[in-house]
């Protein structure tokens, strides 16, 4: 679906090579996980594959027409003066569809993930789990060619986030997304992704391809099953490795 090609970034003020050739491949349906150290460029390769920002070298090459790419932000991004429903519906406002069929759609994805009662609170009524459920949504409304997640959950507490990830899970499968997560939480990744990239400390180079083959993502005791705790250990060392390296 999308070749990242070669991709580097150099800041220049100040002088800052954030990215040295980033290749990657993602396929449609997968969930992929970019996990690394703070300030190895995760934000700045999802700014570019989003298009928000350039590389300075190397390529993006999509292989579907028109792609989209929908971006989640590191804080949830919802207006605290609209209410859930025209949050979520924001991007078919913003593709000026008629508001009174923006709403409707967003309401009915909202049914959909049983999340109606919410419809018409405000973003400060409800708790951080559900603000990150309404932000999803709202990204997925635009039904984009991907979905990018810039360590979406970070502001949750444990027990909050292995809720949201499963539920995250579900909604993956269910609606055959394709989602691109970066997270400097390695437990997270492999719960929730098919192929887990490490990147080493800045500048920031991919220094492993896991996949992830895990069957059952929503058990409960999935972090206790050995394929887990060995993909754990394997991308921990990798992670070492990739800060010792510079
Ligand atoms: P991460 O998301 O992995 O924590 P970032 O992509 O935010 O890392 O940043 C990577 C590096 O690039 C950091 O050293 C950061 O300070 C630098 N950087 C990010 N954005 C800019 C910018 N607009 N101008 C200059 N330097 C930047
Ligand atoms: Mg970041």
């Amino acid at each position: 679906m999308l070749h990242i090609n070669d991709v580097s970034k150099q800041f220049q003020v100040p002088p800052t090579l954030a990215l040295d050739r980033i290749s990657a491949t993602l396929y449609p349906h997968q969930t992929v996980a970019i996990v690394g150290p703070s300030g190895c460029g995760k934000s700045t390769l999802l700014r570019i594959v989003s298009g928000l920002d350039h590389a300075t070298s190397g390529q993006l090459e999509w292989q579907v027409d028109n792609p989209h790419v929908a971006l989640m932000p590191q804080n949830d991004g919802l207006f605290q003066w609209r209410t859930v429903v025209d949050n979520v519906a924001l991007p078919l406002f913003i593709h000026k569809l008629p508001p009174a069929t923006a709403r409707q759609a967003a309401l009915d994805l909202l049914a959909q993930f049983e999340l109606d009662e919410f419809a018409h609170a405000y973003p400060d009524q409800l708790s951080g789990g559900m603000r990150s459920r309404v932000a999803f949504l709202r990204t997925m409304l635009a039904e984009p060619t991907l979905i990018a997640l810039d360590e979406p959950f970070g502001a949750l507490d444990s027990m909050t986030r292995a809720g949201i990830q499963r539920w995250l899970v579900s909604a993956a499968r269910q609606r055959a997304l394709s989602i691109l997560l970066v997270t400097h939480d390695v437990e997270e990744a492999i719960t929730l992704a098919d192929r887990v990239l490490v990147m080493s400390a800045r500048p920031g180079r991919i220094i492993a391809d896991y996949p992830i083959d895990l069957p059952n993502r929503t058990d409960p005791n999935l972090r206790t099953d050995p394929r887990f705790l060995h993909a754990l250990t394997s991308i921990r060392v990798a992670l070492e490795q990739g800060a010792e390296r510079r």
